[in-house]
């Protein structure tokens, strides 16, 4: 067995595990595999090993990775970064979900750059830090945005994200979202997502509720030093 397949099947009983531990369902868990500043064929050696979601924090790594394996079809790609407006059609054109959209302004903007009847999948993603330069909005803010997402009919409303906080519990933080997450189900039932958990805290996460798990260096082995 390769390491990258050593890797992906441990981290897998290991999500497995603590799904167990919480009372769930390992099957209503997905598994993204976040392979930022790893080379293209990284992707495509994951998809040989039966990985069929992925996800990126760079738009133009997302755009060139995505153009690199044209042929891979049956994979969906998960845009996880910050996103910049003017950047939101190049988005659209490369991601199956966008897990960031934290102001109506994006909101807006993936909308106008959708092409015929496409729909695009989104989610909320919230702050939990105390710190607003950080991507996502306020908690009190995720119900608005989500009205907003409501109204616009070439994106469809996933639910939520997050990342931990650095500096708290990720336990507490996850307890948080998950409060958030259900205030944006109020307003889209069908809103269920809930994107959390890395290789540092997805064990919380799944505790939490998460759905969505998006996991990087555990699986694809430390990231090639760019940042
Ligand atoms: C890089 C990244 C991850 C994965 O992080 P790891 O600690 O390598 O698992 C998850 N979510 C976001 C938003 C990221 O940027």
């Amino acid at each position: 067995m390769s390491d990258l397949a050593a890797r992906l099947s441990a981290i897998d009983l290991r999500i497995a595990d603590a799904a167990r531990a919480a009372g769930r369902d390992p099957d209503e868990l997905t598994r993204i595999v976040v392979t930022k500043f790893h080379p293209a064929p990284l992707v495509t050696e994951l998809r040989a090993l039966g990985v069929r979601e992925v996800g990126e924090n760079r738009q133009q790594e997302l755009s060139a990775k995505r153009e690199e394996l044209a042929g891979l079809e049956d994979v969906r790609w998960h845009f996880i970064g910050q996103a910049q407006t003017n950047k939101a059609s190049a988005i659209r054109r490369s991601a199956d979900a966008v897990h960031s959209v934290d102001r109506s302004r994006l909101a807006d903007a993936l909308h106008r750059a959708a092409e015929g009847d496409d729909v695009l999948d989104v989610l909320v993603q919230v702050n939990l830090t105390d710190d607003p330069g950080r991507g996502g909005v306020e908690p009190a803010e995720a119900a608005r945005l989500a009205e907003h997402i409501g109204g616009l009919p070439s994106l469809r409303l996933r639910g939520v994200m997050a990342v931990a906080p650095l500096d708290e519990e990720p336990a507490s933080a996850f307890a948080r979202l998950r409060a958030v997450a259900d205030d944006v189900r109020a307003v889209e039932p069908a809103a269920d997502w809930i994107s959390a958990g890395m290789t540092g805290d997805f064990a919380e996460a799944i505790a939490a509720g998460a759905t969505h798990l998006r996991i990087g260096s555990a699986i694809t082995g430390p990231r090639p030093d760019r940042g």
